[in-house]
């Protein structure tokens, strides 16, 4: 059988020029003595001190030229994308990119549309506020005037009682009713433009406030005319 390839194993620590560049290189350190045992873990390696403070420096370079780095490159960072970046030229294509302008745009319109709708909110917040307030007041008028007329209707019957006719308020239903609050109203002019004299004059009938409302009214409209 004949052989053409290589019988004898490639010799190390031969100078061959015909091999390429660093190749020479490369054998020797892969060929050293050091190189050719397995390396020790940490664990296996014997725990000293000298150890210790090599790690320690190498820890301590490893992070300051971190930092370094981080410096260096908070120039290349977008705030807006939340983007960091490690070289000028890319950095300088995001900014140019349309994912930036676009978040710039929305960003804008956003500022601009926030304050309006902020504005709007409170407004509306405030006319809520305002028509609750109304409402509120509505309802305690509403309970007052309530009293008032239960107070007036108890003086009517006083009064009525005392001048010993009887009167509209007993009879029940809305015109009635109606009847009552035309007269409370009678009334009510009737006290405060003639003060306490309408009640003085018990002798007649409860028809008597109208009458007296009638003729301030008739005064009060021929003085304007
Ligand atoms: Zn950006």
């Amino acid at each position: 059988v004949l052989c053409t390839g290589i019988i004898e194993p490639i010799k190390s620590g031969i100078r061959d020029p015909k091999l390429g560049v660093g190749k020479q290189e490369e054998d020797d350190f892969f060929t050293a003595e050091e190189n050719i045992q397995r390396r020790k873990l940490d664990i296996e390696v014997e725990d000293t001190e000298e150890n210790a403070k090599k790690r320690e420096v190498l820890a301590e370079r490893e992070q300051k030229i971190q930092t370094e780095v981080k410096e260096i490159r908070k120039v290349f960072y977008c705030d807006l994308c939340n983007k960091q970046y490690k070289l000028a030229v890319e950095f300088e294509a995001h900014l140019s990119s349309y994912d930036h302008n676009h978040r710039k745009r929305f960003k804008e319109m956003r500022e601009m549309h926030g304050t309006s709708s902020r504005d709007d909110r409170q407004k509306r917040e405030q006319q809520r506020q305002e028509r609750e307030m109304a409402k509120f007041a509505q309802m305690a008028d509403a309970h007052k005037q309530q009293q008032e007329q239960k107070q007036r209707q108890q003086d009517q019957q006083q009064q009525d009682e005392e001048s010993g006719s009887v009167s509209v308020p007993t009879a029940p239903g809305t015109t009635t009713a109606l009847a009552n609050q035309d007269q409370r109203k009678a009334l009510k002019f009737g006290f405060s433009s003639k003060g306490g004299t309408s009640k003085n004059t018990t002798g007649s009938a409860a028809k008597k406030p109208k009458v007296a409302v009638a003729s301030v009214f008739g005064d009060d409209s021929d003085e304007e005319q």
